[in-house]
């Protein structure tokens, strides 16, 4: 039995990483955490006996405790309680399906202590790529990609270890404003930005994926995890969302991976990595599909993309403070108080805003977010 534990069990990637481990039988839950959905956490704790759990909130681990009485279960709370979650001894691999910056310090301490990580919070890579990446080689430890994307590239290496990537074409689905300009995107809803054409997911990351936000944050994970130079990724908008990413090597051919758009697969991947291990579900009819098209991605229109590779080129904390900036303004668009526009607009004021540190350590990280939110709660 191979041992996991997963921050954010609660959530669209936690929920699926359990739908893998009820369908292969030889994965043991040590441990879960959720933010405040104690009800769903409840149910997960009956179903994968889990020995120690972890909630946001005191007054909701109370609230667990008295629901679960009946059980031998250990219920702690807050960052100490995330951080216990993940650096229980047994633990073999830990999944990163938190969202936000909150995942930073409980992946490091997981690193700290020996775990390989299968890594969804792209956030954590965004924002503390430089001493993520090198502690992982420093202890060891493999961070295997969650992100179907990062997953089609990591699959695309296999057995390419020591041939050098030309390019990586990141693909992206183009959201459900793709073909869209800016005017058309002053009344753009709440109800709007959170259906995804090919994809179910998150409402956050949903939301980044509609203004491409999200396929800027996957840029900068994809130079972390791939060690490229920015300019040697290519964003490739391509509405079917199948080929899920692909590698160019110095000779021309170029790898890709393919399938249906199902999170399972490079959940899978990640535990089990390098097997592969049956999957139910549909599978990929390249005679249904009838073809494939791609796009140059719309920078102008989706200002996030462009802005992304602004912030990466700048380096130090400005990856942090365009993840803390998307992070607010999308609450602030969830809530209706800005317009959809205005997301991009924050974080493009937000980045003009905070100074610039060069290479910043886990302090000036969390500090540089509380500057960037202090600024947008000023503001707006
Ligand atoms: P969801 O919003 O569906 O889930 C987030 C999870 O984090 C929930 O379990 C939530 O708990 C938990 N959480 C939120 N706040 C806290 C907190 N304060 N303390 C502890 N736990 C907390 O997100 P997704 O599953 O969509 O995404 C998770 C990560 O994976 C993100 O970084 C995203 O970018 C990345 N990702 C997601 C993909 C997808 O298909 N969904 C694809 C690739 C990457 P609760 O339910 O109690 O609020």
């Amino acid at each position: 039995m191979k041992k996991i534990a997963i921050l954010g069990s609660t959530g669209s990637i936690g929920t699926q990483t359990l739908q893998v481990v009820e369908e292969q039988k030889d994965l043991e839950v040590v441990a879960l955490s959720c933010g405040g959905n104690i009800k769903l956490l409840e149910e997960q704790i009956r179903k994968f006996s889990p020995k120690l759990v972890s909630v946001w909130e005191e007054k909701d681990a109370g609230v667990l405790r008295q629901n679960i009485a009946d059980l031998q279960v250990k219920v702690v709370c807050g960052m100490e309680g995330l951080l216990e979650v993940a650096t229980v001894p047994e633990t073999e691999i830990l999944v990163t399906a938190i969202v936000g910056m909150l995942g930073i310090r409980p992946t490091i301490a997981a690193i700290e202590a020996g775990k390989d990580i299968a890594l969804a919070n792209k956030e954590t890579l965004v924002t503390a790529g430089h001493i993520i990446m090198p502690l992982a080689r420093k202890k060891g430890v493999s961070i295997l990609p969650v992100d179907s994307e990062h997953s089609a590239i990591f699959q695309s290496l296999n057995g390419e270890r020591h041939n050098k990537i030309h390019k990586i074409l990141l693909t992206a689905s183009g959201g459900p404003f793709r073909g869209k300009k800016r005017e058309e995107l002053k009344q753009i809803q709440v109800e709007d930005a959170l259906k995804h054409p090919n994809w179910a997911m998150g409402r956050k990351i949903t939301i980044d994926s509609s203004t491409l936000v999200n396929k800027g944050l996957e840029v900068m994970e994809a130079k972390w995890l791939f060690d490229v130079e920015l300019e040697q990724i290519q964003v490739v908008v391509h509405p079917q969302s199948v080929i899920h990413s692909a590698v160019e090597y110095e000779d021309g051919a170029v790898i890709a991976q393919l399938g249906t758009p199902d999170m399972r697969l490079p959940i899978q991947y990640a535990l089990y990595y390098p097997d592969r291990r049956p999957l139910s579900g549909k599978r990929l009819d390249l005679f249904a599909l009838g073809q494939l098209t791609f796009e140059e991605p719309d920078t102008e229109t989706f200002r996030g993309l462009a802005l992304a590779y602004q912030a990466m080129k700048q380096g130090g904390n400005i990856p942090t403070v365009y993840n803390a900036a998307n992070e607010r303004a999308v609450a602030l668009f969830l809530q209706r108080k800005i317009s959809y526009l205005q997301i991009t607009e924050i974080i493009e004021a937000a980045m003009n805003e905070i100074s610039f540190a060069e290479s910043p350590n886990l302090d000036q990280i969390l500090a540089t977010e509380q500057m960037t939110y202090d600024f947008i709660d000023s503001r707006w």
